[in-house]
């Protein structure tokens, strides 16, 4: 019993309901707002989830709409890019692309029309200054000398400011709110920095620039948004968003917080995430191991996956860290329907059998994807002389070892039963090559005799295979949490050593030399892998790991279920 009916929606979906119910508004339309300052992450993918599911679910509307406010960090690359990870997730902002650099006129003249009311005034504070009279948590701060300007003055200062007359940091547009407000926010909160600066967009028409919480509620203003859903952050800054809509007499959306989507063995913000850009810890913003979007597509993840994961972590009011097992457990959970099944052995050891004709191929049937009927079959290519995994063959084998090992016998996944007769080893006592006999009468698998045979194989023909480099990737960061560290060390001492492992000389069944770029396939046994969408050609096939086989949330889902039968 858990349909959609009954499960209980949360409370972002409830203040929507209440809305719609009293007249309050009478459509949904949100927006997503990312800062053009790097790429996204699956943190964003959670915020992208709400703001457009919601909409969607309400037959509402959601804009895209950049905040490019600070065009010293920001850079077109990164528009660019957001749009590419929004749209493979999913989602759709029709024709309403907007930025906050649209309104700067606007804005502009709201900022005149608020000095006009006595609401706001040009500071000559220096930046350490402004710090230094806001105050602290406990204690409030003080006016600014330059605070009772007159409207006259303020309004002569700030156009100059505009018109370019003043260097950088020499003056700012502040709100007159409260110097002793318990919320540091509304402590006169600076409006306008100079900024002599080209901007992506508007070039050299401006030298002074909004700051993101003056720009911010007027936006969503202007846009009629109904529902601001933003991370719980900006819950100090609402009173402040409100003062501004209040002031100007303007029409004022509904703010909704939700927590961030915190993830263990990862650092989910774009100031980190650029960190280890610069540094060269990873090969770019979509370095396979990141948790930005691009990262996560190029390993092999799925939009479906990651809004699944989205959807399971849910909505919450308090911030809580998800296991980056859960988003692992999602992708295997979608692959597992979709990916197609092949072979590769990922760390070569030869087999010859002796009895099988020289010069014979037979081509054995294979079940493309077991999950899938309509998948079909494929034909792969056996000959006398294959590659088998080298983990697979033990001289010396434990208790219960079911695969190859000196008199043991194993079955070939689609082909034959095998025996091992013979080992080579080189001069170093690493075996090298097994020479093994097959029983003819077992084609398919089966033993005509009914023998039990427990250990099952993939396979491919050494003549046939093709050659590969796999990348095998684990967490980024060896501790769940990467930023809990003790003073005077450094997060980036977190990160794991071993996050990328690169295996040259992996064979791979024929069928994938044409597998294209992005294309992800279960390779058996192993994992899920994904041919890279940067370095793999055909003459160089490069597959990323997306994700190992093995999967400890599905056991615990397992015990959920039988917990509530
Ligand atoms: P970061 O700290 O990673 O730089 P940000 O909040 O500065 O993130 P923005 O581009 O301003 O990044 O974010 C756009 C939207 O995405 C905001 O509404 C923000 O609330 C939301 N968002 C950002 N990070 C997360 C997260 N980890 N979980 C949920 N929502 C997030
Ligand atoms: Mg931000």
């Amino acid at each position: 019993m858990s349909t959609a009916e009954t499960t209980p929606k949360d409370f972002i979906r409830q203040a929507i309901e209440e809305d719609l119910a009293s007249g309050r508004f009478d459509h949904v339309h949100t927006r997503f707002p990312p800062e053009p300052n790097g790429y996204l992450h699956i943190g964003h993918a959670k915020a992208i989830s709400i703001d457009f599911g919601v909409a969607e679910e309400y037959g509402g509307l959601c804009n895209l709409r950049f905040d490019d406010t600070n065009p010293a960090k920001e850079e077109q690359q990164y528009v660019d890019q957001i749009i590419e990870d929004i749209r493979w997730l999913g989602y759709d902002w029709g024709d309403r692309l907007y930025y906050a650099s649209d309104y700067f006129e606007q804005l502009y003249q709201w900022a005149e029309e608020l000095i006009r009311k006595g609401k706001a005034y040009v500071c000559d504070l220096s930046p350490d200054e402004i710090r230094q009279y806001r105050g602290t948590l406990t204690e409030p701060g003080k006016d600014s000398p330059y605070r009772n300007r007159s409207v006259e003055e303020n309004l002569d200062l700030f156009r100059r400011m505009r018109a370019g007359e003043f260097p950088d940091g020499a003056r700012t547009l502040r709100a007159k709110i409260d110097m002793a407000s318990p919320n540091m926010n509304l402590r006169d909160p600076v409006m306008y920095r100079i900024l002599h600066r080209e901007h992506q967009r508007t070039g050299n028409k401006w030298c002074i620039y909004p700051m993101y919480d003056y720009a911010h509620g007027q936006s969503d203003s202007i846009e009629g948004i109904t529902h601001s859903l933003c991370s719980l952050e900006y819950e100090d800054h609402r009173p402040l968003y409100e003062w501004f809509l209040e002031a100007l007499a303007i029409y004022a959306p509904r703010q909704i917080e939700f927590a961030r989507l915190e993830l263990n063995y990862t650092v989910l913000s774009k100031r980190r995430l650029l960190r280890l850009v610069n540094e060269g810890h990873v090969s770019g913003w979509d370095d396979p191991r990141m948790p930005t979007l691009a990262g996560l597509r190029r390993r092999g993840y799925t939009p479906e996956a990651i809004r699944d994961f989205c959807e399971r972590v849910g909505v919450a009011k308090t911030n809580s860290i998800a296991d980056i097992g859960l988003l692992e457990h999602c992708l295997r959970q979608d692959l597992n329907k979709r990916a197609p099944r092949r072979f590769g052995v990922l760390r070569p050891l030869k087999v010859v059998l002796l009895n099988y004709p020289e010069g014979l191929v037979e081509e054995m049937e294979c079940i493309n994807n077991p999950e899938d009927a309509s998948a079909g079959t494929r034909l792969v290519p056996f000959s006398r002389e294959l590659y088998i995994e080298r983990d697979d063959y033990r001289q010396d084998p434990p208790r219960k070892w079911h695969r190859l090992a000196p008199g043991r016998e194993v079955r070939l996944r689609y082909a034959y039963l095998i025996t091992c007769v013979d080992a080579i080893y080189d001069e170093n006592g690493q075996v090298v090559e097994l020479h093994c006999t097959y029983d003819p009468a077992t084609r398919g698998g089966d033993a005509p005799d009914g023998r039990k045979v427990k250990g099952t194989l993939h396979w491919v023909s050494a003549a046939h295979s093709v050659e590969a480099e796999v990348r095998l990737y684990d967490r980024l960061f060896a501790v769940p949490n990467p930023l809990d560290v003790a003073e005077g060390q450094d997060w980036i001492d977190n990160l794991n050593p071993n996050s990328l492992q690169v295996l040259m000389g992996c064979r791979l069944e024929p069928s994938l030399a044409a597998a294209p770029p992005g294309s992800i396939y279960q390779f058996e046994r192993q994992g899920y892998f994904c041919v890279d969408s940067k370095d793999s050609s055909p003459a160089r096939l490069v597959f990323n790991r997306a994700v190992s086989l093995r999967d400890t949330w599905a056991k615990i889902e397992q015990a959920q279920q039988q917990g509530e039968e």
